[in-house]
């Protein structure tokens, strides 16, 4: 089986600068695998060069943003093991967004539900053709909701098709890991928010206010929330969190 290890000690290390190939691209989905927000281009750019850097900083090593050996090891590690050994990151406001920093800032609903609470949906909104009135969200991202709900709803009284996305519910709070990966999402924690999940499916290059009219967009931002249609690499425009990626 072919390891960031194996690929480095017949490669040599990895690091910014180097000619963009295979060993780039397989550093890169490992980081995506262990929780990084990094694009799958084969380009040792400056945003894989500060994503190594905060990974090796997270793991007790030289924050060095070179790839050796003791990097790649960590990184070939089954990611329950890693999270057990990774310091969360701190950041300010809301926690980055790997299973450490989301564990030292939430918790664990899906082992303790009192940390989740429902908040009230200020417009209207469906689940599979029921009328949805509140949804379930982690107590400390229950006011950044509200506050959102509350713009949104604002912004769609002169302007109703603001709604057309988020009023279709897709979920909040659901113990699952990410898709493709094992990691937990940041559903898991409670942090998370789809809306339309049929009509914005995952992966759309090229995000635009059709997929997300920039009234919600806005909305969210004003109370730190991330949209997936701005994450790096695999757009997700359904999808907003209270995570920095
Ligand atoms: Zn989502």
């Amino acid at each position: 089986m072919s390891s960031l290890v194996n690929l480095i000690r017949t490669g040599g290390l990895i690091k910014r600068g180097d000619p963009d190939g295979a060993d780039v691209l397989a550093l890169q989905v490992a980081l995506n695998a262990a929780g990084y927000r990094v694009a799958t281009d084969s380009v040792f750019g400056p945003r894989t060069d500060m994503v190594v850097r905060q990974f090796q900083r997270q793991h007790g090593l030289k924050a060095d943003g070179i790839v050796g050996e003791k990097t790649a090891a960590l990184l070939d590690r089954p990611h329950p093991d890693l999270v057990k050994g990774a310091k969360p990151l701190q950041t300010a406001g809301w926690p980055h967004d790997d299973t450490a920093s989301l564990l030292a800032f939430y918790g664990a609903p899906w082992a303790d539900d009192g940390l989740l609470t429902r908040v009230d949906v200020p417009f209207s909104m469906t689940y599979e053709g029921n009328v949805v009135r509140k949804v379930r969200i982690h107590r400390r991202c229950a006011d950044a909701l509200t506050t959102a709900f509350d713009l949104i709803a604002k912004a769609a009284r002169g302007k109703p098709s603001v709604l057309r996305h988020v009023s279709i519910f897709s979920g909040t709070y659901n113990n699952r890991p990410i898709r493709g990966s094992s990691r937990k999402s940041t559903h898991a924690f409670g942090a998370a928010i789809d809306f339309d999940a049929p009509n914005l499916p995952l992966g759309i290059r090229g995000v635009t206010s059709a997929d997300m009219p920039q009234e919600v967009v806005n909305a969210f931002r004003v109370t730190g929330a991330v949209w997936g249609g701005d994450f790096v690499g695999r757009k997700d425009p359904m999808h907003f969190q209270y995570a920095n990626p």
